[in-house]
C-alpha cells in the first residue's frame, strides 16, 4: 500500500491529512492554529511533560534544547530544519508541502519560548519551498521568517551544516563544540529544530486538552522496500511493532529491515517484534533515526544492501575528516569485495574492528552510520561473509552499489 496512512486512534490529534488535501490558512485557523501566544513557561512545561523528543534523528529531549537556547546569552535564532538527508525519508518534505502552517506555527511558538529575534525555514525541496512561501504570504506577519535553500545531500541537514549554510557558507558539518545552542547562526544561540518536532509543538498548543504524551509519541515514518513499490508515509503511535509497519506498506514477507534511514543498521531474526521506540531500538543495537524503514524481502541479500548503503555513504562523505574519508571508503571497499566474491580471508575481522572503532570519530553521524551498517551485518547475519566467499550471489551481482537508487523514495 502506498500513499499516506494513519494508525492513530480515532479523534487523536495528528499531522497527516487525507490524500489530496492541503493545509491552507482557513483550514489551519479552523483547527485552532495561530492562537494567541502563550506564556513561555507553561508551553515549555507542556512540551517537557509530554516528553517530546527531536525527530531529526538524535531523539534529544526538545524541552532541554529549548531551555538551553533560551538561557544562553544573546538574542536567539530558531531554524526549522526541513532538509532530510536520508534518501529513504520523505516525512519532512511531505510536512512542508502539505502542513506548512503547522510547521510555521511551531516555529513561531519555539521563537516565543526562546525569545528568538530571527527565524528561518531551511530546505532543499522546490515543492516544499513553494508551499512554505504560499503559507508565509497568507499567515500573520509576525515573526518574520527567512527561507534559506540548501543543496540536497546526506549531511546538509546536520545541525552545524545548517548553521554554516544559513550564515552563507557551505552546507557542511563543523567540529563541535561549540554546539549551535551555544554559538550558532551569526554567533547567536540557535535552535535547529526538525520540522516534525516543530509541528508537534504546534499540535500540543492547538490541542490543550489532548493527552500530551500521546501527541508527542506519535511518529511519522517512511516505509519502503525492494520491488520498486512507492513509499508509504504513516503516522503511528510509539510502540507499534515493525511487523505492523511492514504489512502496512505491502512488505509483509520481509525478513529483515534497515532502520533509521541507514543510521540504525540492519536487523534480522526477531526484527518483526521490535517496537517503534527510541530506547528499545537502541537496546537492540539500532536506532530509530529519522523514522525511515527499508524492508528486505526474502529475495534481497543483506550483504548487497550493506554494500550499497556503505558505498552510498562513502560517496556522500563531505571529505572533511580524514578518518571519515578513509573509514567509509574502507568499509565500502571491503563490503564491495565480499559482494563480488573477492574478499580477503581476514575481511570479517577487519570489518568487525572498524565498526567498533570508527563511531564517534567524525564531525557528523555519517561515519557512524556506515560503521553501524557494517557492524549490524556481522551481528545479525553472521554467515553472510562466508556464504559470499568465492562466488558472491545473484542479488549482489544485480546491485548498483553507491548510487542510493535502492533507498530513494518519492514523496507520496
Ligand atoms: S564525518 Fe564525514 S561526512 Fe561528517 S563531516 Fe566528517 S568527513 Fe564530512
Amino acid at each position: 500500500m502506498t500513499g499516506v496512512h494513519s494508525l492513530l486512534p480515532d479523534g487523536h490529534p495528528g499531522l497527516l491529512l487525507p490524500p489530496g488535501q492541503h493545509e491552507d490558512l482557513p483550514r489551519y485557523l479552523a483547527a485552532g492554529g495561530y492562537a494567541p501566544l502563550p506564556d513561555p513557561e507553561p508551553l515549555l512545561d507542556r512540551v517537557a511533560g509530554a516528553g517530546l523528543r527531536g525527530r531529526g534523528g538524535a531523539g534529544f529531549p526538545t524541552a532541554v534544547k529549548l531551555r538551553a537556547v533560551r538561557d544562553a546569552a544573546g538574542p536567539a535564532v530558531v531554524v526549522a530544519n526541513g532538509e532530510e538527508g536520508e534518501p529513504g525519508s520523505v516525512k519532512d518534505r511531505w510536512l512542508l508541502r502539505h502542513r506548512p502552517h503547522t510547521v510555521l506555527d511551531g516555529l513561531r511558538l519555539a521563537a516565543a519560548v526562546t525569545g528568538a529575534r530571527r527565524t528561518v525555514v531551511y530546505l532543499s525541496d522546490t515543492a516544499a519551498e513553494r508551499a512554505v512561501r504560499r503559507a508565509l504570504a497568507e499567515r500573520p506577519a509576525d515573526p518574520r521568517v527567512d527561507v534559506v535553500r540548501t543543496e540536497h545531500t546526506y549531511v546538509a541537514g546536520e545541525e552545524t551544516a545548517v548553521v554554516r549554510r544559513v550564515d552563507g557558507g557551505p552546507a557542511l558539518p563543523a567540529a563541535k563544540p561549540p554546539r549551535p545552542y551555544e554559538s550558532g547562526v551569526g554567533g547567536a544561540p540557535t535552535l535547529v529544530a526538525n520540522v516534525e518536532t516543530l509541528a508537534r509543538i504546534a499540535l500540543l498548543h492547538t490541542h490543550p486538552d489532548a493527552d500530551g504524551a500521546a501527541v508527542a509519541e506519535g511518529h511519522l515514518v517512511t516505509l519502503a522496500g525492494s520491488g520498486g513499490r512507492a513509499a508509504a508515509l504513516a503516522e503511528v503511535p510509539a510502540g507499534t511493532h515493525l511487523k505492523v509497519l511492514a504489512d502496512l506498506c505491502g512488505h509483509g514477507r520481509a525478513e529483515a529491515v534497515l532502520l533509521g534511514g541507514m543510521f540504525g543498521g540492519l536487523h534480522g531474526p526477531g526484527w518483526a517484534d521490535l517496537p517503534l521506540d527510541h530506547d528499545q531500538l537502541k537496546a537492540a543495537g539500532g536506532a530509530l533515526g529519522c523514522g525511515a524503514l527499508h524492508f528486505l524481502e526474502p529475495e534481497d541479500c543483506p550483504l548487497a544492501v550493506a554494500a550499497d548503503a556503505t558505498a552510498y555513504l562513502a560517496a556522500q562523505s563531505a571529505r572533511q575528516c580524514g578518518v571519515c574519508v578513509s573509514g567509509t571508503g574502507a568499509l565500502a571497499a571491503a563490503l564491495r569485495a565480499v559482494a563480488a566474491g573477492d574478499a580477503a580471508a581476514d575481511t570479517a575481522d577487519r570489518l568487525g574492528r572498524w565498526s567498533a572503532q570508527l563511531p564517534g570519530r567524525g564531525a557528523c553521524g555519517l561515519l557512524d552510520a556506515a560503521a553501524r551498517v557494517a557492524g549490524s551485518l556481522l551481528a545479525h547475519f553472521p554467515g553472510q561473509i562466508d556464504a559470499h566467499q568465492d562466488a558472491g550471489c545473484a542479488a549482489c551481482r544485480r546491485a548498483r552499489p553507491g548510487d542510493g537508487h535502492r533507498f530513494a523514495v518519492r514523496v507520496p
